[in-house]
């Protein structure tokens, strides 16, 4: 497992590297849940998205052992994470990205001089194409969740919204493959145990729920949901084991709720959030937290959207 001191370690390796993002609040959603409602703002973060936490933490130490190549398997902010610490640090990145994945997506890859591959249109697919790629090229297969080093980049988040408000009480996490939120909760559990930490999926990808449920890792098929970063079809054998013995509370939001809260954050706060980010602040908008009166930090984790496509969203 992960420790406090990885992440404290994290957050000195990757200081020169990422934004600490403001938290910002709302009074409108404050009133409208009976809560005081915050928001940390990695859709402000650097490359769009918390994701270069992780990514700088383990490409940082992969660089430093010799390596001059790195692979990622995903179209999405992972990948834009890879290729733009790679080109920061000056070695090669080759993103393995699905068929069909959207022209802003490789344009953004690109900008970073990543390379790009097109592999299938499923992870299953991409993913050993990636690791065989980092293999016969010398290089270096970077995980999107699953990895000590990942955790703990992600954890950093954790520790900022700690420091940056002092008097939380609950943070509402994204769960995809459970990176994020199983850092958020070692730094946030090993630190300070009163503070709730609640996980959000969406209905369709409830994978790490029904894993909880189940007392073990349960898979389900790939799914639709516009929340596109929390796809994954089961929680990561590293990250599940932190979840399950930290995490107060799983819920879900249906697409119609991700929505409404895409809208509201957008229309209200005047902020472009990520759907991915949206089932944070859904699950405050729509009661399903179970907490009043409380001081609540939602993590807008991204803010990457193909504007192009924002009307279909809301
Ligand atoms: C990757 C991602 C998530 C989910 O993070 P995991 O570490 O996979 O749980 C949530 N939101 C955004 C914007 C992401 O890019």
């Amino acid at each position: 497992m992960v420790t406090i001191d990885e992440i404290r370690e994290a957050r000195e390796t990757i200081a020169d590297t990422i934004n600490e993002t403001p938290i910002l609040s709302s009074a409108q959603l404050s009133k409208l849940t009976g809560n005081r409602m915050f928001f940390k703002g990695e859709h402000m973060q650097r490359t769009g998205a918390f994701k270069i936490r992780g990514a700088t933490n383990i490409v940082k130490h992969v660089v430093k052992k010799g390596a001059a190549f790195v692979t990622a398997a995903s179209s999405g902010n992972h990948g834009q994470a890879v290729s733009y610490i790679a080109d920061k640090l000056g070695i090669a990145a080759t993103i393995v990205i699905p068929e069909d994945a959207t022209v802003s997506k490789v344009n953004a890859i690109q900008a970073y001089n990543g390379k790009i591959e097109k592999c299938g249109t499923t992870s299953a697919e991409r993913l050993p194409r990636a690791e065989e790629l980092a293999k016969e090229n010398n290089g270096i297969y970077i995980p999107p969740y699953d990895d000590p080093r990942i955790i703990a980049g992600q954890g950093t988040v954790g520790l900022e919204i700690l420091q940056q408000l002092d008097d939380v009480d609950v943070v509402v996490v994204p769960i995809g493959g459970g990176g994020l939120i199983s850092g958020i909760l070692t730094a946030i559990k090993e630190t300070k145990p009163s503070v709730k930490v609640i996980g959000v999926e969406p209905e369709s990808a409830n994978d790490t729920l029904l894993s909880l449920q189940k007392g073990e890792i349960v898979g389900i098929p790939e799914t639709k949901t516009i929340a596109d970063g929390l796809r994954t079809s089961e929680p990561g054998t590293m990250t599940f084991p932190i979840v399950q013995k930290y995490v107060d509370d799983i819920v879900t939001v249906s697409e119609d709720e991700i929505r409404q809260a895409l809208f509201f954050v957008l229309e209200r706060m005047k902020q472009l959030i990520e759907p991915s980010s949206a089932v944070a602040v859904a699950a405050a908008m729509f009661g399903k937290l179970g907490v009043k009166d409380k001081n609540v930090v939602c993590v807008l984790s991204g803010g990457n959207v193909d504007v192009r496509k924002l009307g279909e969203l809301v």
